[in-house]
């Protein structure tokens, strides 16, 4: 165990602190409120980046929109092929109809007159008259196609539509909520940079380490008999030099610098 210069009952029943960082044990008494105040604040900043982080992630985020996009390019697409098909349909009846008219005509034209040759004509334009029907059908159905494919592309327009408001508004909260957040963080800093002008070096790279080794939170405060970050008891020896002595003090369990609060 390392030992606590100027104040070795301290020592008892917690983690000392290492040697770098000896010298920062015996400071004045406003020390741990100091770190405390870092702890408040270094912690909102996390808060705040943290949020920050967040809003860039939705702001990258366009998959929304693009999904969208790509479910009413693809209505679109299928919109043109039942047109294509329609189209189809009705040129085929148009041929069909002008097939009918041609033979009709020279039926009714009065060159034929071979009663075999007017009858084969006759069971043709029956024939090709049966089969217009079915093209007719045909061009039916895809008539219906063409508007049922209409109301998915235009359903498709709507949700893209939407999607892309929602995503603006969406993206002007975000915005909006950014630039305080950025305000917030300026504050803050500044405010950082005051506290720490006024805590020893040798305290604040302890209080970085344990920043790094302890998630974010090098100072704890002590609640009730236990340490509010570990939950650890602790000893009577120790919460009482935390309650009254104006050194640094760290939680024996987790090592983290104590705050009495
Ligand atoms: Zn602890």
């Amino acid at each position: 165990m390392t030992k606590v210069q100027g104040n070795p009952t301290v020592c008892k029943g917690y983690c000392p602190l290492p040697n770098s960082a000896t010298k920062s044990i015996i400071l004045s008494m406003s020390q741990p409120f100091k770190l405390f105040r870092l702890q408040q604040i270094d912690s909102q900043l996390d808060r705040l980046q943290a949020r920050l982080g967040e809003i860039e992630t939705i702001l990258n985020d366009d998959s929304a929109q693009r999904q969208a996009d790509s479910e009413h390019d693809a209505t679109q697409a299928e919109l043109n092929s039942k047109l294509k098909a329609l189209k189809h349909a009705e040129d085929e009846v148009r041929q069909q109809r002008l097939k009918i008219e041609q033979t009709e005509a020279t039926l009714y034209g009065g060159k034929v007159r071979n009663p075999k040759e007017l009858q084969d004509m006759q069971n043709e334009i029956a024939a090709l008259k049966r089969y217009l029907s079915v093209l007719e059908d045909r061009q039916l159905e895809a008539m219906m196609a063409v508007e049922a494919s209409e109301e998915t592309e235009q359903a498709a327009s709507k949700h893209l539509e939407a999607t892309l408001r929602a995503g603006s508004e969406q993206r002007q909260d975000l915005e909006a909520e950014r630039a305080g957040l950025q305000n917030e963080v300026a504050h803050a800093t500044s405010e950082r940079q005051a506290t720490i002008s006024s805590i020893e070096a040798a305290d604040l790279n302890l209080y970085e380490q344990l920043r790094r080794q302890r998630k974010g939170l090098a100072v704890a405060k002590v609640s009730d008999r236990y340490c509010s970050a570990c939950g650890a008891t602790l000893s009577a020896s120790l919460l009482h030099a935390v309650r009254s002595s104006t050194q640094l003090n760290r939680c024996d369990v987790c090592g983290r610098i104590l705050y009495s609060g």
